[in-house]
């Protein structure tokens, strides 16, 4: 057992790095700073870190010899898949000691078995591989992230993510069946089971799903598979409250039911930041709203047409003077461009200064409340500061992104992080909510877990740890 913490750790000496470059080989080791810059940076330059060296494995054999070596050596490990994640999970510190685990090669679609509706992949797969491969033997897999074109699945399972589709399908893990994961000694677990049905104990894969990396390096997965629907409708709506969106998703929930595929919310700032900053936007409806729910329907013909019940949900919600205008997508193109405003809306702000970020959730009937009281305490704390919350309205995950005021310093407005994120997640935990709803825990949040989680919970949580990973070489520093 190495009891020495991670970031006090020697960086490896040359000869113990050639040890690792020699499994991969030189090839697909990156050993110069400058052509590690790519894995060593977030997205957004929240988190930057060193690392001692970039291996990229092409086989769960190659990863099974990594781990043991770093095990046997005490080296921490930073798994790392398409370096989309939003909490500096996948980014080294700056000890210049951990070695980033790459899994982009390991890209292949294993199989896809179209009877049982499952597909097996590589962890290194994008998401939009995944669907692709799936769309490809007619069937869906429906995770659908903005990210789905850098994204893997490796990194889609290790956060849980959620995405636009989770109301009608579920997170990652329920989308799982079975998955390959190499442990830290460096034994390799096959678990890739298609069955729908297995209770012979412990489910170990979820374990490994929403671990982030700490408890193993995922590196194959069975994914569940879904008739691909026949008929798909998009709609958006322009109200007047988050009390009418919740109203109308009450409508939406009642007629549409499973074919109820998405129920996301913009405010109105939203649209303005995505028509002033995004390319091919237009405003969705003639006057402006308050706030916007896009809508999708979808499911098979035999089942009734999705437009029928989209057309009966936005009646009726017009009739109620719930809604003030909607249109639906009379093609596929409108449908894509109503997506489009909603899927911009992360990157868009970028343009308008700093971001205070939250990616929370509530129960459903609640967001209003929480919409409300946010918004009040962050704009008393900072006068002239503009709450942008948008989301996953039927999941009760909402996005609450606060932009900073358009004449204030970005320095000054993004050193009040800490202070903003405490005041709304005070709130979230009043309201029972999580501080965390898709995004996971990674760095930036670690700090925050004994605050929402009991001491029972976290002994457990640290009694996994030590068990599966007692050298503690599995991404130091992250979630625990
Ligand atoms: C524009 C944009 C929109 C997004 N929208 C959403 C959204 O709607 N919903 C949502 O949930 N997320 C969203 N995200 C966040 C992000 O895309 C997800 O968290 C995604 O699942 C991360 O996958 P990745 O491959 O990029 O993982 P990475 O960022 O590389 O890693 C994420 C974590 O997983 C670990 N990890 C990665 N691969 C493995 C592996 N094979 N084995 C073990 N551990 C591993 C890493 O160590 C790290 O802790 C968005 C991100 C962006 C940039």
């Amino acid at each position: 057992m190495n009891d020495t913490p991670a970031k006090e750790r020697p960086v490896p000496p040359d000869a113990l790095l050639d040890r690792f470059a020699a499994i991969v080989g030189e090839k697909y080791t990156v050993r110069e700073a400058s052509d590690m810059a790519p894995h060593l940076v977030e997205l957004r330059g929240l988190y930057e870190g060193r690392a001692a060296l970039v291996l990229r494995p092409g086989s769960t054999d190659e990863v099974s010899r990594i781990l043991a070596l770093a095990n046997e050596t005490g080296t921490p490990v930073v798994p790392q898949g398409g370096n989309t994640g939003l909490v500096g999970g996948q980014i080294p510190f700056d000890t210049g000691n951990e070695v980033i685990v790459s899994l982009t090669r390991m890209n292949r679609i294993r199989t896809v078995d179209s009877v049982g509706n499952a597909m097996t992949v590589d962890a290194g797969v994008t998401l939009a591989q995944a669907r692709e491969a799936a769309d490809a033997a007619d069937r869906l897999f429906p995770l659908s992230l903005p990210s789905e074109g850098s994204c893997q699945i490796g990194g889609n399972l290790s956060t849980n993510a959620g995405g636009a589709a989770v109301l009608a399908y579920g997170n990652t893990r329920e989308l799982t069946l079975g998955l390959e994961v190499v442990l830290a000694d460096g034994r390799v677990w096959d678990g890739l089971r298609s069955l729908r049905k297995d209770n012979t104990g412990y489910d170990l894969k979820d374990l490994f799903i929403g671990a982030e990396g700490t408890l193993g390096i995922i590196t194959g997965a069975v994914l569940k598979l879904f008739p691909k629907p026949e008929s798909r409708t998009t709609a958006i709506a322009g109200l007047s409250s988050v009390a009418n969106v919740g109203m109308l998703f009450e409508i939406a929930r009642r007629i549409g039911n499973a074919s109820l595929t998405a129920f996301e919310i913009v405010p109105r700032i939203g649209i303005e930041y995505v028509l002033r900053h995004g390319q091919q936007t237009r405003d969705p409806l003639q006057g402006p709203h308050d706030w916007y729910a896009l809508l999708e329907l979808s499911g098979q013909k035999a089942d009734g047409g999705a437009e029928d019940r989209l057309e009966a949900i936005l009646t009726e919600a017009l009739e109620a003077e719930i809604v003030e205008d909607a249109a639906i997508a009379a093609s596929l193109g409108q449908s894509e461009d109503f997506w489009r405003l909603r899927e911009l809306l992360s990157e868009v702000q970028g343009h308008e200064g700093g971001s205070i970020k939250h990616d929370v959730s509530v129960p459903v009937a609640l967001i209003p409340e929480f919409v409300a009281r946010a918004s009040e305490t962050v704009t008393k704390m900072i006068p002239g500061a503009r709450p942008v919350p948008f989301g996953h309205y039927g999941d009760g995950n909402i996005h609450y992104n606060v932009s900073q005021p358009p004449d204030m310093d970005k320095q000054a407005f993004m050193a009040r992080w800490d202070e903003v994120n405490a005041a709304v997640h005070a709130i979230v935990k009043d309201l029972n909510g999580s501080i965390s709803a898709e995004h996971g825990i990674g760095r930036m949040k670690r700090d925050l877990l004994p605050e929402v989680k009991s001491a029972v919970e976290l002994d457990l949580m640290r009694a996994i740890k030590k068990t599966l990973d007692p050298n503690g070489i599995l991404n130091p520093g992250k979630l625990l």
